[in-house]
């Protein structure tokens, strides 16, 4: 069975004014087209083919092309369900209890985020983490990267990803990366970081 791009959990226009329609229509329906395009075909006729796409990025990274497209493929994944039209605000529940306990408070955690989103040199991705028992971690990776993969100085289960690729904002906000990292937080699907949350623990 092929990996196909999923539809997205809500219209392009659906997160404006935080994320652009013409940005979301050229993300999702052209870059997450095609890394999964691509990934199919670096996987097709070889013995990866059939595997999950957990198993790819945890054991086949070697190859560079199911690193990049199976990464693209996962990350993207997550970060169409980790937004909604109605985010925005805090999280609540054992999420909020393993925020506080890693970071001392929301604002840290915020602050640690978008610190990682910023500072992250050229293309690449800022994310929050669930180790097993369930403590949670901030962290940043390069490319298409992720924390399923072996020795990328992350860990645990992404739970939160943010793209700071230039394709993800640049048509709305150009060389104002901040910006775009601040609008983020307006959108985050709490209720379904903390279901990552419960599941990955
Ligand atoms: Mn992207």
């Amino acid at each position: 069975m092929a990996f196909e791009l999923p539809a997205l959990p809500y219209a392009n226009d659906a997160l404006e004014p935080h994320i652009d329609t013409r940005t979301m229509e050229i993300h999702h329906g052209k870059h997450h087209a095609g890394y999964t395009s691509k990934l199919n075909g670096a996987v097709e006729g070889t013995e990866m083919e059939g595997k999950s796409i957990e198993d790819l990025l945890a054991n086949h990274t070697d190859n560079g092309a199911v690193r990049n497209n199976g990464g693209g493929y996962y990350n993207h994944n997550l970060f169409w369900e980790v937004m909604s039209p109605n985010g925005g605000g805090e999280p609540s529940g054992d999420l909020a209890e393993a925020i506080n306990s890693a970071f001392g408070s929301f604002d840290e955690f915020k602050t640690a985020f978008s610190n990682a989103a910023a500072t992250r040199f050229g293309s690449g991705w800022a994310w929050l983490c669930v180790h097993p028992g369930g403590k949670v971690e901030v962290c940043s990776t390069p490319n298409q990267d992720n924390p399923l993969m072996p020795d990328v100085g992350c860990g645990g289960t992404p739970i939160l990803g943010l793209d700071v690729w230039e394709h993800a904002y640049y048509l709305n906000y150009q060389n104002r990366r901040p910006d775009y990292i601040n609008a983020f937080f307006n959108v985050i699907n709490w209720s379904k970081v903390a279901e990552y949350y419960s599941a990955g623990k």
